[in-house]
């Protein structure tokens, strides 16, 4: 199945923070692969602003280095790097000063879509805004994107709210979580709102609990003192965890626009219980085998950030009090997987006399490796010899399901088209950020006030010991991390 490309309309495209690594590493080449795909019109632009003084020429070619470093077989195809190229400009811009603003709107068109991406650091957010009012240049239909973090606390996030909302309306605004954008969050949605099979089963009755996995083999890769301010709760649980956390457990939209299914995931946020210190796990990566840790990572000697995150959590409503939701997300792990894992109660009453070989169903949701979804189910084991039981999955990887040819839309490719589009669905609304912050501050402020630090781990593990500790308690175990 080839994947149908329904072009958008003409667009201006400016990136704030164009030399940046996020921009070379992702949103150029993201670009360049929805213009080869014939996504992005003709007459599509893409001005590059930064502070760094240099020509047209000289952003074409480290636009084309970025090319040939993060998409090389973008090489392959001279001719569409020529034509992307020439959709390319650079207006030097200081977020903060008055330089270059004026430039900037008159390299702008009228009868373009025009949007403006912030791939600059958040401190940089009102002060862009602003200017981009002040100066005429944002109209009442620019779009205005901004890249995570947004926010490290409740306070923040509201300022940060508060400064964008000054020069912006709520549905021009669009908060990026790229894990939104992945192909597995989407079907997400279609499986469940699609098929009337799974929904009888999404709940307490049929779920034992859920487990929601972000693991990552990696450390903190160069990211070391921008990460240890964080750690992995505001990293990655606060967004990532959380959107994964919304879209298993929300009600059905009445229908699929923006604001029905941000309301439904804002819901989810606002009946999730407080979480008990005892229901959360918090660790950091020992030195292993050569490798550094966690301190030696960070720069930070006595560092007490968590590189590891494990929790209970519960949602306060009728389809899911009694169903509780597991949340372990990490890194220098044992594997790189992430995955939602809905996890069914066993049958009532087991008539065969032999269990040995029973599994519960488990449905199980993959993001990372494989993009896919499987189901477990318990059969008699082939062949004579008695009636054993073993387990067999149903499996569905993507890539085998549908054509070994599809479109591998990186997350920020298909985000970014959706801005051109004007479809904020993937995208977080202010309120939701904010109540994932009223429901992340309480958890933090605990474990600060306790002063208990973090659980070691191996790096190469499964996480601390007390993570395992935590499901087993339950009288249930974690998936391995594979
Ligand atoms: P970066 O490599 O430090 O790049 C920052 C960019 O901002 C540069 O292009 C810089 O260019 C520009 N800039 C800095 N001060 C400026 C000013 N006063 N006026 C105009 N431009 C200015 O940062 P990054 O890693 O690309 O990250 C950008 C944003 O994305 C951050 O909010 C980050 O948290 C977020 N993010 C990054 C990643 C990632 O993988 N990198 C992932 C998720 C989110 P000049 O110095 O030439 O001005």
């Amino acid at each position: 199945m080839v994947s149908r490309v329904i072009p958008v309309e003409p667009f201006d495209l400016v990136i704030f923070g164009a030399t940046g690594d996020l921009a070379r590493r992702k949103i150029l080449p993201g670009l360049f692969h929805r213009f080869t795909v014939g996504q992005m019109p003709d007459t599509a632009r893409i001005i590059g602003a930064a502070r760094s003084d240099m020509d047209q020429a000289t952003f074409r070619a480290q636009v084309r280095d970025s090319l040939a470093q993060f998409a090389p077989q973008a090489m392959e195809q001279a001719d569409m790097v020529a034509r992307f190229l020439d959709r390319i400009a650079y207006v030097r811009v200081d977020a903060t000063g008055p330089e270059g603003w004026t430039a900037l709107r008159e390299t702008l068109r009228d009868d373009a879509v025009r949007a403006f991406y912030l791939s600059v650091a958040p401190a940089l957010f009102g002060a862009i805004a602003a200017n981009l009012h002040e100066h005429g240049i944002a109209t009442p239909d620019s779009r205005i994107v901004v890249e995570k973090p947004f926010g490290h606390d409740l306070d923040s996030a509201r300022a940060l709210n508060a400064d964008l909302r000054q020069s912006f309306d709520e549905r021009q605004i669009y908060r990026i979580d790229h894990y939104l954008g992945k192909e597995t969050v989407q079907n997400l949605m279609a499986l469940r709102f699609a098929n009337s099979l799974w929904e009888p089963l999404w709940n307490a009755t049929h779920i034992d609990h859920v487990q929601i996995t972000v693991a990552e083999s990696l450390g903190v890769e160069g990211r070391g003192e921008y990460y240890d301010r964080f750690g992995a709760m505001r990293d990655m649980v606060q967004n990532h965890l959380m959107q994964l956390l919304c879209l298993t457990a929300m009600e059905p939209p009445s229908k699929f626009t923006p604001n029905a299914v941000r309301d439904e995931k804002v819901k989810v946020i606002e009946a999730l219980e407080p979480v008990a210190q005892a229901d959360i796990v918090r660790g950091q990566y020992r030195a292993r085998g050569g490798e550094g840790s966690y301190r030696d990572d960070a720069g930070d000697p006595e560092s007490q950030t968590e590189s590891f995150v494990a929790m209970k959590v519960n949602i306060g409503n009728w389809r899911w009090a009694g169903t509780p939701f597991y949340l372990r997300t990490g890194k220098k792990l044992r594997g790189r997987r992430s995955e939602i894992a809905m996890i069914f109660r066993d049958p009532p009453h087991m008539i065969f006399p032999k269990t040995e070989g029973h599994h519960g169903n488990a449905l199980i949701i993959r993001l990372q490796p494989d993009e896919g979804i499987t189901l477990s189910n318990t059969i008699k084991e082939p062949g004579p010899g008695g009636f054993r039981l073993a387990e067999v999955t149903l499996d569905m990887t993507f890539a085998d399901a549908l054509d070994q040819q599809s479109d591998p839309q990186d997350a920020y490719e298909r985000l970014i088209m959706d801005v051109i589009r004007g479809d904020q669905t993937l995208f977080m609304r202010g309120d939701e950020v904010e109540a994932a912050w009223a429901w992340a501050d309480p958890i933090i402020a605990g474990w600060e006030e306790a002063a208990t630090p973090p659980k070691g781990y191996d790096a190469g593990s499964s996480g601390p010991e007390d993570a395992l500790m935590l499901l087993h308690r339950d009288g249930r175990r974690w998936r391995e991390i594979t």
